[in-house]
């Protein structure tokens, strides 16, 4: 690795994706447009302008009432407790659709603290014959002919976010179609999604290949018709996969036997670094807390933000710009590129506090300067049972109420 640098994110936003694009050279993609400025300002205004009527109405539709929230929240520039306190008190019950959306992403977290790790590989026998072919080159670069499969992809790498039925026909078309790996899709969904977050999107596949989930997810041809107004299939000469009823889709794709995989997902380990005998408090900023807003930031301490390669170098330079700009807001947070260990040593660092997070590789990171993690709030402040965690409808069942109020 090369020796650490501080960087200076520029305020101007043109500026700021020149320099991002010169200081990760080998970061695939173009930039985003203004429509995805990272930060907690850019957040607020999407938080100001949902329409919950209309959401619970068509949020299925590719051209739904959807929030976009999301990239946001996987950066903390809005907590998912702040986003659905203000949801709630504005709109009541007429938000339910969406309050339980949001429920969504609380959960998958909750089964990311307690099985670690292990949500890389399969949780669960998968219930149906999938497969483990390596990810295409027709797919990766969107050339697959099908109109609606490579728009898709078309969307996760110019501007890294896809719409969520999207992401379930694209995942299903590649695990049940196509019989590739999900976990090598997953990964690769995470390198470009700006919202890219190891549980929703891991467990998202897991859940469409049925390895945490009863069964597993497809759909046909008028399902996906329907939802994208036929933009798709209007004009398509491919011959198509889907074209079919359920039963007989399901006869097809489920019916045939395949070597089953038992591997477990290669899991890179961080290697153990000594402890930092240096003195120096300070705040470690990670990814998942990038709001000048944060609690932490009243505490009197330097704060550190590290573009690591070991948590970075994967990301597209969507994600990093998207970072880049929540940075922007934060006065007072050193930025720095290069080895997490090797930045706060020279700078004196003995001791981190910082928010907690299921993410093990942060916490490896951390690991020599004695960490102090700060809670980070759920949905509901009491302890969820393992067997809620199961499905999300079991742990709804016990939280919905208690959030809801109803
Ligand atoms: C294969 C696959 C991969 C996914 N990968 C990710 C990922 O990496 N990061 C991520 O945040 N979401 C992921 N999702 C879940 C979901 O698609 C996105 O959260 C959603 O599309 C984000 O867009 P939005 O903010 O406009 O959503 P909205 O429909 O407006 O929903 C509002 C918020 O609710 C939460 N939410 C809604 N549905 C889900 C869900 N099923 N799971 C988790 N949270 C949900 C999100 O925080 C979202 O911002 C994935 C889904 C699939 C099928």
């Amino acid at each position: 690795m090369s020796p650490a640098q501080r960087l200076h994110i520029p305020s101007d936003r043109v500026e700021r994706l020149h320099y991002i694009k010169r200081i990760f050279s080998d970061a695939q993609g173009a930039g985003l447009g203004p429509e995805w400025a990272g930060g907690r300002l850019s957040a607020q205004k999407k938080l100001n302008s949902i329409d919950v009527v209309a959401y619970a109405r068509n949020h299925n539709f590719l051209n739904g009432a959807v929030t976009h929230l999301s990239p946001y929240l996987r950066h903390g520039c809005l907590s998912l407790n702040e986003a659905f306190s203000s949801i709630k008190n504005r709109f009541g019950l007429e938000a339910e659709t969406l309050l339980t959306a949001l429920a969504w992403r609380d959960y998958w977290r909750q089964v990311w603290y307690e099985k670690g790790d292990a949500i890389y590989s399969e949780i669960e026998p998968p219930k149906v014959a999938i497969g483990y072919a390596p990810l295409s080159d027709a797919i990766v670069q969107g050339k697959t002919g099908l109109p609606c499969m490579d728009a898709f992809v078309n969307d996760l790498l110019t501007t890294g976010y896809v719409h969520h039925h999207a992401r379930m026909w694209l995942a299903s078309y590649i695990v049940h179609h196509l019989k590739m790996d999900w976990r090598a899709a997953a990964d690769w969904f995470e390198h470009h999604l700006l919202d890219g977050d190891i549980a929703s999107n891991h467990l998202s596949w897991q859940w469409v290949a049925s390895t945490f989930s009863s069964k597993p997810y497809y759909f046909n041809k008028e399902n996906l018709g329907r939802y994208t107004g036929e933009r798709y299939c209007a004009n398509c000469k491919a011959i198509c996969p889907f074209d079919d009823s359920y039963e007989a889709l399901s006869e097809r794709l489920f019916n045939q036997t395949l070597a089953p995989n038992a591997k477990q997902y290669p899991i890179k380990l961080l290697p153990m670094r000594a402890p930092s005998s240096f003195k120096t408090i300070a705040i470690y900023v990670h990814d998942e807390m990038l709001s000048a807003a944060h609690d932490l930031f009243k505490r009197p301490f330097p704060k550190f933000f590290v573009f690591d390669p070991q948590l970075y170098g994967h990301w597209s330079l969507n994600r990093l710009q998207f970072v880049a700009d929540c940075l922007s807001e934060m006065d007072g947070v050193e930025v720095w590129l290069g080895d997490t260990c090797e930045v706060l040593m020279s700078r004196g660092v003995g001791q981190v506090i910082t928010q907690d997070t299921p993410n093990r590789k942060i916490k490896a990171l951390l690991a020599p300067f004695a960490p102090k993690w700060q809670p980070e709030a759920q949905l509901v402040d009491v302890k969820i049972s393992t067997k809620r965690l199961k499905r999300f409808s079991r742990y709804w069942e016990k939280v919905g109420p208690l959030v809801l109020g109803s």
